[in-house]
């Protein structure tokens, strides 16, 4: 699903991400000095934030495949209520099971 499919569903406009700003989903830049970095807790408070908002997104499920889709070298941030990391690991997964399903051994 591409951006402009997700443009046109007719979630689109209540998505609660809209006008937030772009730290709280890619957190801080690391070109930044040490004391402005993110701590640990920081990073975590952060994530659930982020996915809390996902959870009551009305288009939660199609924005999670449409950022699937770009695969994963090419994952970050939260979008779809899971973090870059979780999207590469379901990725992962369903290659797996893709594989199984077709008779591969792993
Ligand atoms: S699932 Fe999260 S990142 Fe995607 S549109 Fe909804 S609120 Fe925004």
């Amino acid at each position: 699903m591409g951006v402009t499919t997700l443009q046109g569903l007719t979630g689109w406009p209540d998505r609660p991400c809209r006008n937030t700003k772009a730290e709280l989903w890619f957190g801080r830049s690391s070109n930044v000095a040490d004391h402005l970095r993110e701590s640990p807790n920081e990073i975590v408070l952060r994530l659930r934030t982020a996915k809390a908002i996902c959870a009551g997104c009305p288009i939660r499920v199609e924005c999670l495949e449409e950022e699937l889709a770009f695969g994963t070298d090419n994952q970050y941030g939260v979008r779809g209520g899971l973090t870059a990391k979780e999207r590469v690991a379901l990725l992962r997964g369903r290659r797996k099971a893709a594989g199984r399903s077709r008779g591969e051994v792993a």
